[in-house]
């Protein structure tokens, strides 16, 4: 499954179609959606998440929900999974060119081993959309009724309780509308401003308002209910145009005593984010602007229930073989295929209208876990503890990590300042180690559960080395 045939119809210069790229291949959930699409003739675009792609299907009638209704499905090329929620005008002379509307999506689990079903081309299915329901097939026709071979399929509803007669199983007709924006296709196609040009940033398509928030809005997660205005130190003032993070001072000795919070050192790009009204920019500390290299770290971000912001993190990726390296990350930034992004999230200085940076460390951490949703793929709350410092550093040692960031509780945040309330220490040996992939984290917890670590044998294979978690959770983890 790729993309090939996909980008070679496309001019993304000009398109405002998202150019993508293979996605992970989940074990767990997997997504549908469905776009109404009026491009030269109006048409739904059936579309399946497997193996990291939407399979696709151009069904010209649409879906009904009458088990005798055989809708003939167009089998097409495999769109990424980001154009799933793609809804907007395609321009024209473009491929495609029309506009196109999210009608429905949701998730799909299949019957069976669903790559083996799809070769075959006998697809059982339930949908759990937020229009469509219930079990569905799509069968590949061997026929000539349809003139183009094996590229002809049927989709057909299954006779259950979710199955309609007549005029009842009209979905397409009683529920025309988009189930990201609730507008029309006249609405949608009016609307010239939600367009995605893949030659602009991310941050430049959500303040065009390529995409639509609305139906995000509804799946964030509560907007933070710690009133802002009672935090010690806080002070109401406009968002900065710019932020330089604050720096820790490189030390020998993790520092003893109480009131540090250790946080683990990442081996990434240390990277800010600046929110306004849903539009993102990802700024390195130099100011370097990294946003159309970060997409979905920046979409991932402007899910955030955040007005306006400034969030302080590193950028690091676990590869296809589970290791995480500044070398990897180097590679998953040149070429976006390669590996999947992770933003650790730990720092807040500013939201909703409120300068934070005089608000003590611990505070500030409390408002930041409150904005990030527990299972987000891409955005992740660091391992903090709040414990003896040795203790940490050995253990992140012990476990090959690079080192420590030990930060006092109660510090301030401080623009562009190299500061000694922050200390940051390297193991001295450091066994190349590798963080292999994370647990979820359980119940109350956030961030993750555990690191999962393993460590290169001779001859390059790669064995689990153990679980990093209990060390960093069970003792003094704020929150
Ligand atoms: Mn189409």
């Amino acid at each position: 499954m790729a993309l090939e045939r996909y980008r070679q119809k496309r001019d993304f210069g000009t398109t405002p179609e998202p150019r993508g790229r293979v996605g992970a291949k989940k074990k767990g959930q997997l997504s549908f959606v469905i776009q109404k699409h009026a491009a030269s003739h109006l048409h739904y675009d059936f579309r399946l998440e497997l193996g990291g792609v939407l399979l696709s299907w151009a069904v010209p009638k649409g879906p009904s929900l009458d088990p005798q209704d055989k809708r003939l499905a167009m089998h097409v090329e495999d769109h990424p999974l980001e154009y799933g929620g793609f809804e907007g005008v395609i321009p024209p002379k473009q491929y495609g060119a029309g506009t196109v509307m999210v009608w429905d999506r949701g998730t799909w689990t299949p019957q069976g081993d669903p790559a083996e079903a799809y070769a075959k081309g006998r697809l059982k299915f339930q949908l759990d959309g937020e229009k469509l329901k219930g079990g569905w097939n799509l069968v590949r026709t061997h026929g000539s009724k349809y003139g183009n071979g094996k590229q002809a399929w049927l989709l057909i509803k299954e006779n259950d309780e979710f199955a309609r007669r007549g005029v009842d199983a009209r979905i397409v007709d009683d529920e025309p509308n988009s189930v990201l924006s609730g507008r029309s296709l006249d609405d949608i196609g009016r609307k010239r401003a939600h367009v995605w040009h893949s030659n602009r940033s991310v941050a430049e398509n959500v303040r065009a308002g390529a995409v639509s928030t609305k139906k995000k809005a509804r799946s964030k997660p509560a907007a933070s209910t710690i009133s802002l205005a009672d935090l010690g130190g806080v002070k109401p003032a406009p968002l900065p145009a710019t932020l330089t993070p604050t720096l820790a001072t490189l030390v020998d000795a993790i520092p003893a005593g109480d009131g540090w919070l250790h946080e683990i050192k990442y081996d990434g790009y240390r990277m800010v984010c600046r929110i306004e009204r849903g539009s993102v920019r990802i700024l390195s500390r130099n100011g370097k602007d990294w946003t159309s290299a970060l997409g979905t770290i920046g979409e991932a971000v402007s899910r955030l229930p955040v007005k306006s912001a400034w969030i302080d993190g590193e950028v690091t990726t676990v590869d296809a073989h589970g290791r995480t390296s500044f070398q990897v990350l180097q590679n998953a930034l040149a070429d976006p295929t390669q590996g999947s992004l992770t933003y650790f999230l730990f720092d807040v200085p500013y939201l909703d209208g409120y300068d934070l940076r005089k608000v003590p460390l611990l505070e500030r951490k409390r408002v930041l876990k409150s904005l990030v949703p527990e299972s987000d793929p891409v955005l992740r709350l660091g391992v903090e503890y709040l414990g003896p410092g040795k203790e940490f550093l050995a253990q992140a040692c012990n476990l090959g990590l690079e080192g420590a960031v030990s930060k006092r509780a109660d510090s301030l945040y401080r623009d562009g300042v190299r500061t000694r309330e922050w200390l940051k220490v390297k193991c001295a040996q450091r066994q190349e180690m590798v963080i292999g992939g994370f647990t979820d984290p359980q119940r109350s917890r956030r961030g993750f559960g555990a690191l999962l670590l393993g460590v290169y044998e001779p001859g390059g294979k790669l064995r689990y080395a153990g679980k990093v978690g209990t060390g960093f959770d069970q003792k003094a983890r704020i929150g």
